[in-house]
């Protein structure tokens, strides 16, 4: 992949990739999902965000301004019922456009490795039961949206990258104005199918929050558009 480097204010056309096979496999399965428990996809976004904010307080550690002025880490989740949308943004370490072509394009977890190890092994529509068990990670948000932008700025970087995908065999990555994304961190739009806009309910999700991430260790705000 290359990698263009572009001014703060510059947006560069979005580059087309094909995403791995094993990952196109596991999308199908997330977008054809049958599995009733879609909830599990809030669950692991919170834990992606959490985990971002644990490895930006550990690089820290050894490179201090990487925590700059803005030292109180966090995750705030904003609905909008009337675009649709679910956001979820961390002011964690963040992502480069290059970290977004890795992370979200090939399986880079161990346990989704596993759970399609397991897929490979049973017959086909054990899949749905096995999402439950295993928490696939990111890609569980095709379970309950039509497409997924991830916007993020690495921190300590001066560009910042979009991610988009319907989830349906390609995603685009292409570098957006800094103005458009969090001064660091990644926020992820769910941009949801009509048959899951009940997550842009504020009752519903504050109830899964309960429920699912009570124990994560940065704080979550919850807000309602137009608040
Ligand atoms: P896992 O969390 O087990 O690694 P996921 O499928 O949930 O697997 O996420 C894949 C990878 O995408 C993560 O390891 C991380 O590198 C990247 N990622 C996902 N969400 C974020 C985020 N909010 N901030 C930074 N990196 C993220
Ligand atoms: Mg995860």
């Amino acid at each position: 992949m290359t990698i263009e480097t572009a001014s703060a204010a510059e947006t560069s056309a979005p580059e087309t990739h094909a995403f791995e096979a094993d990952v196109a496999r596991l999308l199908h399965m997330m977008v054809h999902s049958v599995y009733s428990d879609k909830t599990v996809f809030l669950r692991e976004l919170i834990s992606n965000a959490a985990d971002a904010c644990e490895k930006l307080r550990y690089e820290a550690l050894s490179a201090p301004e990487l925590l700059g002025d803005e030292t109180r880490l966090a995750i705030a989740i904003t609905l909008d019922p009337d675009a649709k949308t679910l956001t979820i943004e961390d002011n964690g370490i963040g992502m480069t456009a290059e970290d977004m072509g890795e992370a979200l394009g090939t399986i880079a977890r161990s346990g989704t490795k596993a759970f399609m190890d397991r897929i490979a092994a049973s017959s086909g529509s054990d899949g749905a039961q096995l999402i439950g068990q295993f928490g696939v990670g990111f890609y569980s948000a095709f379970m309950v949206a039509s497409k997924v932008d991830v916007i993020s700025r690495r921190a300590g970087a001066d560009i910042a990258s979009l991610w988009s995908s319907d989830g349906l065999g390609t995603y685009t990555i292409a570098d957006v104005p800094t103005a458009d994304a969090p001064a660091r961190g990644t926020r992820v739009v769910l941009h949801l199918l009509d048959d899951a806009t009940t997550y842009t309910d504020r009752f519903t999700v504050e109830r899964l929050i309960k429920d699912q991430s009570g124990h994560v260790p940065v704080p979550i705000t919850l807000r309602e558009k137009p608040d």
